[in-house]
């Protein structure tokens, strides 16, 4: 990478954590997928109960591999065969989990959490419930500030994420954003996480490269 690109990505990061740590979060920066593994090896307990938000971040990066192995007591809501009624569950029981991982649509340099979310089982369980939540992104998803945030988020990891789930949407078929009233409308929560009353118990690990949407 360039190096004045590098700088420039390196005070973005340094911002960032910077901002999440006096909002009562920790911010982590790892270069890689496998400093990103041994950070998460490190903070989740062998045998606790860890479950997941849906994420092509955790997927690309290998947590979901990882969580898998054995080691944890996974609450898989990608397990083979799974009908929607246990997926269900999976969602409740995700809110007494010991830890919950999943990514985020976007964080500000101002040390907020910006997510569109479906049926909010994603965002509910990072806003309450798991004793600890890892949220890992790509460098990709900083922005500046929320109205970045809702920009990215609604004209560029909506529609994609749209498409991931095969939704017949307007978006699906122009590549962005109308706010449509479609009944498969994708985007019914928006969710800005600006802080924790217990400290830390959000972690963000940003990864040095672009991941997900
Ligand atoms: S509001 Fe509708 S058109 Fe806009 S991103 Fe969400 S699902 Fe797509």
């Amino acid at each position: 990478m360039d190096k004045n690109i590098s700088w420039f990505i390196e005070k973005q990061v340094e911002k960032t954590i910077h901002a999440l740590n006096q909002k009562n979060m920790k911010g982590i920066f790892v270069k890689d997928e496998t400093e990103l593994i041994e950070v998460i090896q490190s903070l989740v307990a062998k045998n606790s109960v860890v479950g997941v938000g849906d994420s092509v971040t955790l997927s690309e990066t290998g947590v979901l591999d990882l969580l898998r192995n054995g080691d944890y007591a996974f609450l898989d809501k990608y397990k083979e065969g799974i009908t929607s009624e246990e997926k269900k569950g999976i969602y409740i029981q995700n809110f007494s989990a010991d830890t919950f991982l999943c990514s985020t649509n976007a964080i500000t340099e101002e040390g907020e959490l910006y997510n569109i979310d479906g049926n909010g089982s994603r965002v509910a369980p990072m806003i309450y419930g798991p004793k600890q939540v890892i949220i890992v992104t790509g460098i990709n998803k900083l922005v500046r500030n929320k109205e970045e945030a809702e920009k990215r988020t609604r004209n560029y990891a909506a529609p994609l994420d749209a498409k991931r789930l095969h939704k017949d949407t307007p978006c699906t078929k122009m590549g962005h954003c109308v706010d449509c009233k479609s009944p498969n409308r994708i985007c019914n929560a928006f969710v800005t996480i600006s802080g924790q009353l217990v400290k830390d118990r959000i972690k963000v690990i940003i990864v040095g490269k672009a991941l997900g949407y």
